[in-house]
């Protein structure tokens, strides 16, 4: 390798548009690398100074949103003297939020022993903004702002395979609204989309992040829960009942009463597929609706084995 360049390696390094950090590495089992240089690109999309940087953990910028297991990889790699690449999001002085693709690099000295380590970001910032905006439109419904029918279907399949893999139940909760004809009909089809958008907008509120609310058609709605057996998912189901029933639907054509439906499901290894769970909540919901309508019905379970008719033997 050619080292007699003469020009100064360091100066294209302090001047380049990517943000470079050097650390150097822990001594020890315990010992954690801390940060020995930051050049001025760092320092403008941090908005960390040159000294409040150094002697700081290369982690320093993580926050509420890193990905842990992003972050675990960087971790091995520089671990194992790996070279990798990935994209984080780490947080600026201010607070807000930045995306970075970073190449991170062990430096060997002349014994092979990790001496530092070297990470290169680049601001990717507007590229994943732009790709979440992108996903968010594909997978959400215009009118309500539920996610929609095929975003709901795929992740109701991840939920199948958690449950087939590791045994982490699921429930569906199916919503219809009651007699949603009629509103149209006697209100307008204005009136009827306030409901369907306001419907969604109470039940958004205190959704767990990680449950998917879809508008699976027309009226009908449909709440996937990852870990709740059929009676947690019946609470969640009177909950989101009673959230519809109790306060008239403020509308173009004035306030409205309205009341849902509500079939309830918990996914069983017999279910063979989504579509199966699905279906035992549909009729749970046709049992509603044919007792009344404004009630939520637990699915029966699938019998373990056939049902004997009377008087056969074995
Ligand atoms: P039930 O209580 O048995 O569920 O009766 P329903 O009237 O709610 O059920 P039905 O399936 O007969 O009618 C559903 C209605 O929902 C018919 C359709 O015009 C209306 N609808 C479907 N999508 C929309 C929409 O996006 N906006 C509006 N305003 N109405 C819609
Ligand atoms: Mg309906
Ligand atoms: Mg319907």
């Amino acid at each position: 390798m050619r080292t007699d360049t003469g020009f100064s390696f360091s100066d294209i390094v302090a001047k380049a548009n990517d943000a470079v950090i050097v650390a150097k590495a822990g001594k020890g089992k315990s010992g954690k690398p801390k940060i020995s240089y930051v050049n001025a690109a760092f320092c403008r999309l941090s908005g960390y100074s040159e000294e409040e940087a150094i002697g700081k953990a290369p982690w320093f910028l993580d926050g509420p949103d890193t990905d842990p297991e992003a972050r675990a990889k960087v971790e091995d790699a520089v671990k194992a003297g790996r070279h990798m690449r990935t994209r984080l999001e780490q947080y600026a002085k201010d607070g807000t939020s930045y995306w970075v693709d970073v190449n991170i690099m062990p430096l060997f000295d002349g014994d092979g022993e990790i001496s530092h380590i070297a990470a290169i970001q680049r601001d990717v910032t507007e590229d994943v903004r732009r790709e979440q905006e992108l996903l968010n439109l594909a997978t959400t419904d215009d009118l309500t702002g539920a996610k929609n029918r095929r975003h709901f279907m795929e992740r109701a399949e991840l939920e199948v395979h958690r449950l087939r893999r590791h045994g982490v139940p699921f429930s569906v909760v199916l919503l219809d609204l009651d007699h949603f004809k009629q509103v149209n009909d006697t209100h307008g089809h204005q009136a009827g989309d306030d409901v369907l958008k306001e419907a969604v907008r109470r039940w958004q509120h205190g959704r767990r992040p990680f449950d998917t609310l879809g508008r699976l058609g027309g009226e009908e709605f449909a709440i996937l829960l990852p870990g709740a057996d059929a009676d947690a998912a019946m609470t969640v189901a009177e909950r989101l009942r009673t959230t519809i029933a109790d306060t008239p639907f403020d509308t173009v054509a004035g306030p409205i009463d309205v009341t849902v439906s509500i079939g309830v499901a918990e996914a069983e290894d017999a279910d063979q597929t989504i579509e199966g769970t699905l279906g035992r909540a549909d009729a749970a919901l046709y049992h509603s609706k044919h007792s009344g309508r404004n009630r939520a019905t637990k699915a029966s379970p699938i019998p373990i084995g056939k049902p004997k008719a009377a008087g056969q033997k074995g």
